[in-house]
């Protein structure tokens, strides 16, 4: 389903956008899938003169047999008719190997092309770019590391407080888990109820995904088990027994696997879309590398809650005799919602935030563009000067649904099946926007945290915490 050719007559823009995205490893990929085609070619040619001596010799024995009858010819006749079966299995034979090798062939340009990037949008820089930061929210005046405002990390308001439990989880599960406790708790509830309402009421589904999907299924998704520098991104799980015969499970990091896994393998109408999904689910990191940097509270945990936003639009390249859609279209669009989306929440959360247009470097496997919203974090203004990752939303083309075989069929385009875009886009993910709600809401004066408005309904009302 991957596109070979657009690949094979441009190897050097899929070699580049492998070193801008950091896959340095697979830039040497295009050529090789050139040489390989060649030699496909090769074998195709092979095929076709095999498959042709195969026809002459069954018209041979086809004429043979309608013209047998003359007894003195009967014996040079057995005997040619013998040689020219022997022949025509040889012929078979030979052709069945060369068949066997083209097959071959072609599953491995399929695999050497599932595993290169996805190209990478014009919009996108090539390496970090300042200008490209747009500030929502004004920053903290005075700036926060210069005021005489007292500052405390969440971890220390959350054990002040009894919000959050870290020694504990430590005996149960180990660092990098949790317990969220009280106030705590109810606010995980608050911050999904809340981002829930704000996607339903612009029209997303809501839908409750599985935590386990199978591991080719994250890998159509870009997801593979050890990140380009080799560190475990996903934990695998142990199959039951009786399950052994299946294909491997791994927890799903984002819902946005099991929501992209919905559709695989299946045909989506054009009248269906955007279909724009939103899904809760708990997210699984193995952060085997990232973990070290940020040890400490709850900015890089191995589980978690998140409200994901998901959709499938209409590819910008669809050109049927009487219909094409202009570029980018529905897909920029619904990339748009989706920011629209996260900056409506942060904001009536009352948190300073700034928007990114990421580089290549960031962009994963299936992103063509992303684009993140930091938020500021007290705590960290030693690092980044404060600013940290709170939601991520990237536009991925067909990337993932060349390699799902989710398809639509486009009716003004005779009906044509072609690959839909698919995007996602975190619509909150409560680790750290918990945290940054602490840090950023917290009353020096009488040790409080002032809930934001939006969440005191699913608060029992109150507009305060005040401690367990
Ligand atoms: P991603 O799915 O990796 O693009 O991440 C989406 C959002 O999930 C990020 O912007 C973070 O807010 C949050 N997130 C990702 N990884 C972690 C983690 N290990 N711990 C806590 N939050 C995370």
């Amino acid at each position: 389903a991957i596109d070979i050719k657009h690949i094979r007559q441009n190897p050097g823009l899929y070699s580049q956008n492998c070193i801008d995205r950091n896959y340095a490893a697979h830039s040497k990929t295009p050529w090789e899938i050139i040489e390989l085609h060649e030699q496909w070619l090769a074998l195709q040619h092979s095929a076709r003169s095999l498959r042709e001596r195969n026809n002459e010799v069954r018209r041979k024995l086809a004429n043979a047999a309608s013209r047998s009858g003359d007894a003195e010819g009967d014996v040079h006749q057995t005997n040619d008719k013998e040689a020219t079966i022997q022949k025509g299995k040889a012929l078979k034979a030979e052709l069945s190997v060369v068949e066997e090798r083209e097959a071959a062939l072609q599953d491995e340009m399929e695999n050497l092309a599932q595993d290169l990037p996805n190209l990478s949008s014009t919009n996108t820089p090539v390496g970090y770019n300042p200008e490209l930061i747009e500030y929502i929210n004004e920053h903290p005046e005075p700036e926060p590391s210069k005021s005489d405002r007292v500052w405390r990390s969440h971890v220390h308001i959350g054990a002040e407080l009894g919000l959050i439990d870290f020694g504990g989880a430590a005996q149960t599960s180990g660092w990098g888990w949790y317990y969220l406790l009280n106030d705590g708790a109810m606010l995980e509830q608050a911050l999904v109820q809340y981002a829930l309402s704000v996607a339903r009421t612009r029209g997303w589904k809501v839908v409750s995904p599985p935590s386990m999907v199978y591991s080719h299924i994250a890998s159509a998704c870009g997801f593979q088990p050890r990140d380009q520098n080799g560190e475990q991104q996903v934990y695998a799980i142990e199959q039951a027994e009786k399950d052994k015969a299946k294909p491997p499970l791994v927890l799903a990091g984002t819902a946005e696997i099991p929501l992209a896994g919905m559709k695989a393998g299946q045909t989506l109408e054009d009248s269906d879309l955007p279909l724009k999904t939103v899904g809760v689910s708990r997210c699984y990191r193995a952060e085997a590398g990232a973990r070290g940097v940020d040890t400490k509270g709850l900015y890089r945990v191995h589980e978690f809650t998140k409200v994901e936003m998901f959709a499938w639009t209409l590819p910008d390249n669809v050109e049927g005799e009487h219909f094409v859609t202009p570029v980018n279209s529905t897909s920029e669009a619904i990339f748009d919602e989706m920011l629209s989306i996260q900056k409506e929440i942060l904001q009536s959360l009352g948190l300073h935030c700034r928007v990114l247009e990421m580089p290549t470097t960031d962009l994963g496997a299936s992103a063509t563009r992303k684009r993140d919203i930091e938020a500021y974090f007290p705590s960290r203004r030693e690092k980044d000067d404060g600013w940290g990752e709170v939601t991520s939303t990237s536009m991925c083309t067909d990337y993932q649904s060349r390699r799902l075989h989710t398809r639509v069929r486009v009716e003004k385009a005779n009906r044509r099946l072609d690959f839909p875009y698919t995007l996602n886009g975190t619509a909150l993910a409560v680790p750290r926007v918990l945290a940054a709600i602490l840090e950023n809401h917290w009353n020096e004066h009488d040790y409080t945290v002032t809930i934001p408005e939006v969440l005191r309904p699913w608060m029992g009302g109150v507009d305060k915490i005040r401690g367990n």
